[in-house]
C-alpha cells in the first residue's frame, strides 16, 4: 500500500485497451459507431427505454433534456440545491429561471414534502438526482408531479446506473434520465455520459439535436433522400473512441458493481459499531432500494468537527473530500433563481459530510487505513 491514499483511482478492468486500438484501426471513430451501438443496446436494454444516445457528458445530456422539452425565458425548473453544478446549469442556459429543492435526511435524495411547496403553474421540469446511487423517493416525487402535470420529470443519474426502486431501474422513470461516465464515476470513458429516452415520440427529435440539428441519422436510415438543417441542437455524439473505452468497462459491469460492493461493505462494517459512540452517521439504503455503490459517505457532528477530520487525514495523506457547496448559496445560483431558498438539509448535510476514498480496486489492508486514520480524526476531534 502506497500513500497517498487517493480519493479516486481509475482502473482498467476488461478489454478497454484492445477496443481503444479496434475502435481506431476500424476507422469509425466519430459518433455513432459500432462501439457506441453495443454500449446504447445494453443501457436500453437495462431501463427498458425508447432509446438511449451517447452524449460527450452528462451535463450535455442534460442540456439535451433542456432543449427537448423547449424550456426557456419564463419557464421555472426545479433541481435540488444539493447536486453538482452541472444539474442546475444546463436549464439555466437555456433561459430558464431555477427554484432550488431541499433534500430529505435518510437518503438526501429530493424531498417530496419540499417539492410540493415549491410548485406552481410556471414549473416546467423537476429534476432529482439519486444521490450515492441510492434512489430518490420516486412514488413520492411521482404523486407531487401528478397534481402538477405540465411539470416533466428529468432523473440526474450520473451516481446510479444499474440502481433500482422497488425493482424498477434508476433512470427509467423520468421522461428523460441522463448519465456521467466521467472518470469519477462508476463505469468511466474520460468524458461522456447518455440520454436515456423513456418515450418513443421524442426518440428522433432527440437524434436532431444530438447531430447539430440534422436529420443525418432519418438518411443513413433511408427515411430521407437528402439531409438538411431541421431543429435547434449541437455537436453532443460521443467519439467511438471513448465509447470503445466505456464498452471495456460495461462488459465487467458485475465485476465492478461487486467490487465496488466489497469496498462499501467493508467500510460499513468497520464503522457501524463506531457511530453511535462518536456521533457520526453511516449512509442509508431503504429496503425497497438497491443502491449502485457510487461512494461511501460519513456525516459528522458539525462543521468544525468535519473539517478537522479532513484535515487530519489529510495531514496523514489519506485523501477524504467533502460534497457539494450549496448551489442556492453560490454566486450564480443566486443569479438564476426568483426566489430565496429554505435548504436547511441540504446546510447540515453540506457542512458535516465527508467522503472516504473510494475506487474500485481499493483493497482490504488499504481500507483498513482509512478507517483507523478516520476513527483517530474523529477521537482527536473530540478531545479538542
Ligand atoms: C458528475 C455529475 C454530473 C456531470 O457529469 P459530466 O459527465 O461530468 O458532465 C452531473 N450531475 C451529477 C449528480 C454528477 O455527479
Amino acid at each position: 500500500m502506497t500513500r497517498p491514499i487517493r480519493f479516486n483511482r481509475p482502473s482498467i478492468e476488461g478489454h478497454e485497451l484492445d477496443y481503444i486500438r479496434a475502435a481506431v484501426e476500424g476507422g469509425h471513430t466519430s459518433s455513432s459507431g459500432p462501439f457506441g451501438s453495443k454500449v446504447a443496446a445494453l443501457l436500453r436494454e437495462f431501463h427498458g427505454a425508447a432509446d438511449v444516445l451517447l452524449t460527450t457528458s452528462c451535463t450535455d445530456a442534460l442540456e439535451m433534456s433542456a432543449m427537448m422539452l423547449d424550456l426557456g425565458p419564463g419557464d421555472v425548473v426545479v433541481v435540488p440545491s444539493f447536486t453538482f453544478v452541472s444539474t442546475a446549469l444546463a436549464f439555466a442556459r437555456q433561459g430558464a429561471t431555477l427554484r432550488f429543492c431541499d433534500i430529505e435526511p435518510l437518503t438526501l435524495g429530493l424531498d417530496p414534502v419540499r417539492l410540493e411547496e415549491l410548485m406552481d403553474e410556471r414549473v416546467k421540469a423537476v429534476v432529482t438526482v439519486h444521490y450515492a446511487g441510492v434512489g430518490s423517493d420516486l412514488i413520492g416525487i411521482q404523486a407531487v408531479l401528478e397534481r402538477w402535470p405540465r411539470a416533466e420529470l428529468i432523473e440526474d443519474n450520473a451516481h446510479g446506473l444499474f440502481g433500482r426502486y422497488r425493482g424498477r431501474p434508476l433512470g427509467s422513470f423520468g421522461r428523460f434520465s441522463t448519465l456521467s461516465f466521467h472518470e469519477t464515476k462508476n463505469f468511466i470513458c474520460g468524458e461522456g455520459g447518455a440520454l436515456v429516452v423513456n418515450r418513443a415520440s421524442d426518440v428522433d427529435r432527440a437524434h436532431v439535436l444530438l447531430d447539430k440539428g440534422t436529420d443525418r441519422r432519418a438518411f443513413l436510415l433511408g427515411q430521407v433522400d437528402k439531409y438538411s438543417w431541421r431543429d435547434i441542437g449541437s455537436s453532443f455524439g460521443l467519439s467511438d473512441v471513448l465509447a470503445s473505452y466505456l464498452w471495456g468497462q460495461l462488459e465487467q459491469r458485475d465485476r465492478i458493481l461487486a467490487r465496488r460492493r466489497e469496498v462499501f461493505e467493508r467500510y460499513q462494517a468497520a464503522l457501524e459499531p463506531h457511530a453511535a459512540e462518536l456521533g457520526f452517521r453511516l449512509p442509508v439504503v431503504p429496503g425497497d432500494r438497491e443502491q449502485a455503490y457510487h461512494m461511501f459517505y460519513v456525516l459528522l457532528r458539525d462543521r468544525q468537527q468535519r473539517d478537522a477530520v479532513l484535515t487530519y487525514m489529510s495531514e496523514r495523506q489519506v485523501q477524504a473530500t467533502f460534497h457539494y457547496v450549496p448551489l442556492h448559496s453560490s454566486e450564480a445560483g443566486g443569479r438564476f433563481t426568483d426566489r430565496p431558498a429554505d435548504c436547511p438539509v441540504t446546510e447540515r448535510v453540506s457542512d458535516t459530510l465527508l467522503r472516504l476514498p473510494f475506487y474500485n480496486d481499493l483493497d482490504g489492508e488499504t481500507a483498513e487505513v482509512v478507517i483507523r486514520t478516520f476513527l483517530d480524526a474523529v477521537r482527536a476531534s473530540e478531545r479538542r
